[in-house]
């Protein structure tokens, strides 16, 4: 049931408007004070909020503003419940981020049906939020191993390579391409080479960190941003790390175990001399193209 935080300094008012809505089945929150109903926000995160304007610490508009300001992702309607009827008070009101007001006295009744309308805004509101944030996923994914795909990855390096930029950090990007895939679809069948994609994805994300950038830059070729590296010799532990993990983990496919090997290409690129992220990229898989070229099963690093 929803959770309703009232706000007013008249205790009498707040066990009324308690009494009222609690009998109907809402959680009641009180705070009598327009400091304590900021910090209830944050640690109770109600559904809704009734406000009363002359408020002790900080007034009901203060509150209102505050709350907007501070409370990004989510929406709480604010009603706001005052003594004064004049026009001003209530343009005030709403301007500040309020979405109803009533006045005092109040009549319950009313009060119901406004908090019951102003919930289901909420909820659709929410509802709205929660596709959206959906959406925004599916965008940024790749739908077979759901690593960031390739046009969100080069998003996400061109930040990074801004980052690096304006705090004078390297940046260490790494390319990986399994051997012979190709033999893989062809002996097992497409279907059994992507749960194969869907594994090796799970296998970095386990062996990377949870700040590193994973991303699906082909059919098998991942790529990866890791900002917490900054030596060559982490960067030679990592990609013999990844390439032995590649070699020695069986991927199950009709209960048969298959075993497969990556090559690896990545590049440490110095602060003072950072070229364009489509030059990076291009290094890389030179790189990749070099572990090929030498035997595949093994990486090759490109310090530039
Ligand atoms: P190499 O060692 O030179 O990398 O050999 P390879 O066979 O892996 O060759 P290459 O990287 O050029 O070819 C990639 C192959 O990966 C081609 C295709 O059969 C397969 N592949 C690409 N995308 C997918 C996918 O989404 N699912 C599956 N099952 N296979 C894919
Ligand atoms: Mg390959
Ligand atoms: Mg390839």
């Amino acid at each position: 049931m929803a959770k309703i935080l009232i706000v007013d300094d008249d205790k009498r008012i707040v066990e009324m408007l308690e009494i009222g809505l609690s009998s109907i089945g809402y959680e009641i929150i009180p705070a009598y004070d327009g400091e304590s109903a900021v910090a209830l926000v944050h640690s109770e995160v109600p559904d809704i909020i009734l406000l009363d304007i002359n408020l002790p610490k900080k007034d009901g508009f203060q509150v209102c503003r505050q709350i907007r300001e501070e409370v990004e992702n989510n929406y709480i309607p604010i009603i706001m419940i005052t003594a004064r009827d004049d026009l001003s008070s209530k343009v005030e009101g709403l301007d500040t981020g309020a979405d109803d007001y009533i006045t005092k006295p109040v009549d319950i009744k009313e009060l119901m049906a406004r908090v019951k309308s102003m919930l289901r805004i909420k909820n659709l509101q929410d509802e709205l939020r929660s596709a959206k944030d959906e959406l925004q996923e599916l965008a940024v994914r790749d739908y077979l191993t759901n690593c960031y795909n390739r046009r969100y990855f080069m998003e996400i390096f061109q930040l990074e390579l801004k980052k690096a930029a304006r705090y004078k950090r390297d940046i260490v990007c790494i390319m990986l391409d399994l051997d012979r895939f190709k033999h893989i679809n062809d002996t097992y069948g497409h279907p059994a080479g992507d749960k194969i994609l869907c594994a090796l994805a799970e296998l970095m994300k386990s062996n990377l960190r949870d700040s590193d950038i994973i991303g699906r830059y082909g059919g098998e070729e991942f790529i990866f941003l890791l900002p917490q590296i900054t030596q060559k010799e982490q960067l030679q532990y990592i990609c013999e790390r990844l390439r032995s993990v590649v070699e020695t983990t069986p991927f199950k496919v009709d209960n048969t175990d298959v075993f497969m090997t990556a090559s690896i290409g990545a590049a440490i690129f110095h602060a003072d001399s950072l070229p364009t992220v489509d030059d990076m990229i291009d290094i890389v898989d030179k790189a990749l193209y070099q572990a090929k070229n030498e035997g595949r099963n093994c990486y090759r690093i490109i310090d530039c």
